[in-house]
């Protein structure tokens, strides 16, 4: 029997190979933005579509040879700053090779231009599941050609015809939520993923949402796709989600993927309840705001299984949160930690050093910070504007011509401080934190010795280094 050919692949150009710093976690799961998309196609009638995951895969080959065995029509590309590089590189072959391209995606909304050229033909912006399926319903009826006429009337999208850029009106967002079908899971590696994570941490897990969309403005957040809206699930139909997926792949632990899990009490409450009632608790791990974790929300949390929050601290220093436009309180950072505690839940914490205004003092309010939490994980990183943010827009004199050399395709800024200062500050952190932690435990081995001989050293390094790398604009002038 001939190979049905695909009308549609949809494809992530992300490759945990790329990714050194979701190396040093490994929580990897499949995306979940295309599972939807799929799921959501489907049901609308267009059944000839599959996504492509490629996390585990070294390189776009297999991705090429996909396309040789399935012949898709449309190649759908989602687009994020990190697999950019790659992507452009992988549109120009689908586009020698005939078929169409369409991307969505945070990063094509912010890099219109680049996508354009190269060779994508329409750019989904916002949410993709109406937007998609119109134009997978556009291209069928016009024998998988774009007709430029009709073009114009489907809304979210940007493309290019006679060499001028055209922008139809944004899409409405979809209402309810719960009438999105739940996201195709049996097609994605899933054996990989629970090797992974056993070999890891000894245990698999699995993710879901149940919100989209953030009312809050962090300077740096990029909020291209869901925007300032927040919508959520009802309690019912996640937990029926999530009943499905314990029954079919019964993984030991969930990952609730939202940004903002706990933002509406009244939302946990009756999620945990109805959790309990259904006897569906099973061990899972959210990101919060720090000041919605008060006593009663971290208690019901722990009472429907949750293990672990993170929580996006940030910075020890309340004038580096009110630049970040935060809208958090160094006091609610800590708060949360004692009611997470108090709870028996463990804590993660994201923090972000560089921020413009940082200084070495600063650097030492976040250490105390961090000591006093002593949380389980602390994530890391290092401030990159992305385009389309506040932060962007504050610092795009500053902002340096090339990228990062990582591959990673992010910006990179002239920052207060010399790079190396950022380094030796990250050391720093883990040494620092590392010291006090084996010391919490009484783990009196050779690597504590190792971090108590070289925290002060990198401290010491950071002093040294402190020196502000450029002039201030007044001195400019
Ligand atoms: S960082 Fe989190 S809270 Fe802040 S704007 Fe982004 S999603 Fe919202």
């Amino acid at each position: 029997m001939a190979q049905r050919r695909l009308d549609l692949l949809l494809f992530h150009a992300y490759y945990l190979v790329n990714d050194p710093h979701e190396q040093e976690i490994m929580r990897p799961f499949p995306p979940l933005g295309l599972q939807y998309l799929v799921a959501w196609l489907k049901r609308e009638g267009i059944s000839a579509v599959d996504w492509m995951d490629a996390t585990f895969q070294d390189g776009p080959d297999d991705f090429f040879e996909r396309c040789m065995v399935d012949s898709p029509r449309v190649v759908g590309l989602y687009g994020h700053t990190v697999t950019r590089p790659i992507a452009e590189k992988m549109v120009a072959r689908c586009r020698a090779e005939g078929r169409r391209v369409i991307a969505g995606g945070p990063d094509p909304a912010q890099y219109i231009d680049e996508y354009l050229d190269a060779g994508v033909e329409v750019i989904v912006i916002g949410e993709g599941e109406r937007t998609l399926t119109a134009l997978m319903q556009h291209l069928k009826a016009n024998r998988w050609r774009w007709n430029y006429d009709a073009l114009v009337d489907i809304p979210g999208i940007v493309f290019r015809h006679r060499g001028e850029r055209v922008r139809t009106p944004p899409r409405p967002l979809i209402r309810p939520l719960d009438q999105i079908p739940w996201p195709e899971r049996r097609r994605a590696d899933l054996q990989h993923y629970f090797q992974v994570w056993q070999k890891r941490h000894g245990e698999t897990a699995m993710s879901m949402v149940t919100s989209r969309g953030c009312p809050y403005h962090c300077s740096w957040c990029s909020k291209q796709v869901y925007g300032d809206t927040f919508r959520r699930r009802s309690t019912h139909d996640v937990i029926d989600e999530l009943e499905a997926i314990r029954t079919t792949f019964d993984p030991d632990q969930i990952w609730f993927a939202d940004d903002l899990f706990t933002i509406n009490r009244g939302w946990v409450k009756r999620f945990c309840r109805e959790m309990i009632r259904r006897r569906s608790t099973i061990p899972f791990y959210v990101i919060a705001r720090p000041e919605t974790l008060t006593p009663e929300v971290c208690t019901d949390l722990a009472a429907a299984g949750c293990y672990r929050v993170y929580v996006s601290a940030e910075s020890g220093a309340q004038h580096i949160l009110d630049a970040m436009r935060k809208n958090d309180r160094v006091e609610d950072i800590l708060s949360a930690g004692v009611n997470l505690r108090c709870a028996g839940i463990e804590l993660g914490v994201f923090v972000m050093i560089g921020y413009p205004g940082e200084s070495r003092e600063d650097l030492d309010a976040t250490l105390t910070m961090l000591h006093t939490l002593q949380p389980e994980v602390t994530l890391l990183s290092v401030a990159h504007p992305m385009k389309g943010t506040t932060f962007y827009d504050e610092i795009v004199d500053r902002v340096l011509p090339t990228p990062a050399s990582d591959g990673s395709g992010r910006l990179r800024f002239e920052m207060d401080y010399p790079r190396p200062y950022y380094d030796v500050a990250q050391r720093m952190i883990w040494a620092e934190t590392g010291l006090v932690r084996k010391l919490r435990r009484r783990e009196y081995d050779l690597e504590m010795a190792a971090l108590a001989v070289k925290a002060p050293l990198y401290r010491a390094a950071t002093r040294a280094l402190a020196i502000p790398a450029r002039r201030s604009r007044e001195d400019q002038r």
